[in-house]
């Protein structure tokens, strides 16, 4: 089993979740008392938001590269970003280290081509919606276009990531929200394309398959680690 570098914290309320479906899958897949090998790297998510919010990018990707050289150093054989917003710093990541980057929006890829759903909706932070680092990476290497919900639906979603699931609240009201914002803005699939939008919303939700990228990612790093 090869180990994998969990380099999370972002927040940690996903990373945990992150901890234990790669142990749960391991369980799954070899039975007995198997578990993940697993070092995890937790960066302080205040100065990563504060980052974010003050467009200090160039800070937030040294940081960031340093921590994924220190997973690769401490053993790690792959590198699992466990947030899609900070994929925007990708290139930088996958670039300080040797070893294989497990890119999110591949994992998510794989599973929207299966269920043959052509306009999917991304719900995620404002960065994620609307810069070109994810839409553009899904549409170029994918050939995949998403649809996101409108200025204000943007906004909200975003308000409800890092004020509420990323602090650890999860409210009835935020999810009604959440699902008015989906509903108006249509889709043939729902990307839950924040770690954290799967604490608030599940598929049940949903009458068109939903699209986890915790879930994915945990799933695409489980196939890397138990490959031989
Ligand atoms: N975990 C989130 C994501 O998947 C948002 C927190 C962050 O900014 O990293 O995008």
């Amino acid at each position: 089993m090869k180990k994998l570098g969990i380099l999370g914290g972002m927040s940690w309320e996903s990373s945990a979740v992150y901890y234990r479906l790669l142990n749960e899958g391991v369980r799954a897949r070899m039975g007995g008392l198997a578990s993940a090998r697993v070092v995890m790297a937790s960066v302080e998510f205040s100065e990563i938001a504060a980052m974010q919010a003050e467009g200090r990018w160039a800070d937030a990707a040294a940081l960031l590269a340093s921590e994924a050289r220190g997973l690769e150093a401490a053993g790690a054989e792959a590198i699992v970003l466990a947030t899609n917003t900070m994929h925007k710093l990708a290139p930088e990541i996958a670039g300080a280290v040797k070893v294989p980057f497990l890119h999110i929006a591949d994992a998510l890829a794989g599973a929207i081509r299966t269920s043959g759903a052509v306009s999917p909706l991304l719900l995620a932070t404002r960065f994620t919606m609307v810069e070109p680092f994810y839409r553009d990476y899904l549409r170029e290497k994918h050939g995949i276009t998403v649809r996101v919900p409108d200025e204000a639906g943007r906004a909200e979603i975003h308000r409800i990531i890092y004020e509420e699931l990323c602090r650890g609240i999860v409210s009835s009201a935020s999810k009604a929200r959440a699902l008015e914002i989906a509903a108006a803005a249509g889709g043939d699939g729902i990307i839950f394309g924040c770690t954290e939008i799967m604490l608030l919303l599940s598929a049940a939700d949903f009458s068109v398959p939903t699209f986890d990228t915790t879930a994915l990612h945990v799933a695409a790093a489980l196939d890397f680690s138990l490959s031989s």
